[in-house]
């Protein structure tokens, strides 16, 4: 059962840091423009004001739609068309004392922050074309405003320089992010998995068992789960040394993957302990189950790791109830597998008080 939660959390700070940047940028945004309309208005360019007062009422439609909506493209992409919109209607009136370029700058890059590299990238070159065609093109009729050449050429030309290191940085950034999302899933992946077999730890087993009993309590599937314990795994170790005793876990790991069904989850509950889920099955069920690798364990062919002795397990089940909780259930299937020690080892211990089976190696 691999896990992708750290990579989907990584994605939400995400979005909720973009949520948080449209809600600031552009409420400061809007505010800002309705400063400068109102300037205008003052400096009596009424264009200019009706140009900065509809960004305005356009910016907040953006962020109020992307607010009811938690569409955040409604915001980005709102606020991107009216910064867009001032960049160029600011190079080609001028602003005010032909100062509007001037603010192109921090347009720009308020564009970069809100779509991020690869769009960044993209309304860089078209940003660079407009302000290319409305400063060097001759006699537009929209085009009001006048630069001298020198002013034209050096800011094209620090207008490129930004667009470069803004696009750097904002690769950078990217980039890393993606390294958080790849080396935090990796991580949650390990901190759900056991490092010896590569079966699933206590953790994830928790995770899933208590997954599987608000299943059971909301629409009354049952599930079990089957403790297994390797049965004199000491002598083993004693005898081979725990390389060999690894190596055996490992063995022991594979085949119970081998045998169960896609839907169970196999985890290594400690030591020579291991932990079987087995969501929709009941107690006759699992109890076939156990059986089945009871004897699975029993012929297992341990010449290729070098060992000799006969290797067998212990098995106590367990199938939730509408009283037990996780411990409870965790707790009763270990007393089965005492049980099944106690009445001699390799063998399900059956809770109804009969031994289901028992093998003939002990
Ligand atoms: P029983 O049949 O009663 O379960 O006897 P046992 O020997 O299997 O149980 P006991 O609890 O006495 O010993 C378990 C052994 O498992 C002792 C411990 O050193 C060994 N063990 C635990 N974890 C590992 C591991 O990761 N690798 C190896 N090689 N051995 C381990
Ligand atoms: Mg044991
Ligand atoms: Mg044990």
């Amino acid at each position: 059962m691999p896990s992708n939660r750290s990579g989907i959390a990584i994605r939400e700070i995400d979005q909720t840091r973009n949520f948080q940047t449209i809600n600031m940028i552009g409420l400061a945004g809007v505010a800002f423009l309705l400063f400068f309309g109102v300037n205008a208005i003052l400096q009596e360019n009424y264009l200019l004001a009706a140009v900065l007062f509809g960004g305005s009422v356009f910016g907040l439609f953006s962020i109020l739609l992307m607010r009811s909506t938690r569409n955040y493209g409604y915001g980005s992409y709102g606020i991107s068309i009216t910064v867009a919109t001032i960049f160029a209607y600011l190079i080609a009136s001028g602003g005010v004392e032909n100062t509007g370029p001037l603010w192109c700058y921090s347009l720009f890059l308020i564009i970069m922050l809100l779509q991020g590299f690869k769009k960044g990238v993209m309304a860089f070159f078209v940003l660079l074309v407009v302000a290319i065609v409305l400063m060097f093109y001759p006699n537009l009729s929209f085009v009001s405003a006048e630069y001298s050449q020198t002013f034209k050429i050096r800011f094209i030309a620090s207008f490129i320089a930004l667009g470069i290191m803004a696009s750097i940085y904002e690769y950078l950034r990217w980039k890393s992010q993606n390294d958080y999302v790849v080396i935090s899933h990796e991580l949650e992946l390990a901190s759900r998995t056991d490092a010896l077999t590569g079966l699933a730890n206590r953790r994830a087993m928790q995770a899933s068992l208590e997954i599987e009993q608000s299943l059971f309590f909301r629409h009354g599937h049952p599930f079990s789960i089957i403790m297994m314990d390797l049965d004199h795994f000491k002598q083993i170790n004693d005898k081979y040394g725990h390389g060999k005793g690894d190596e055996l876990l490992i063995l022991i790991a594979r085949l119970l993957l081998k045998e169960v069904r896609q839907q169970d989850l196999v985890c290594r509950w400690g030591g020579e302990e291991f932990l079987v889920l087995l969501p929709q099955t009941n107690q006759e069920q699992s109890l076939i189950v156990a059986e089945k690798l009871r004897k699975a364990i029993e012929v297992i062919d341990l010449d290729v790791i070098g060992i000799t002795d006969p290797v067998t397990a212990s098995f106590g089940v367990e199938c939730i109830s509408a009283t037990q909780n996780i411990s409870e259930l965790i707790a009763a299937s270990d007393r089965n597998l005492y049980e099944a020690k106690r009445h001699g080892r390799n063998q399900v211990f059956d809770p109804a008080g009969r031994i289901c089976a028992k093998g003939t190696v002990e």
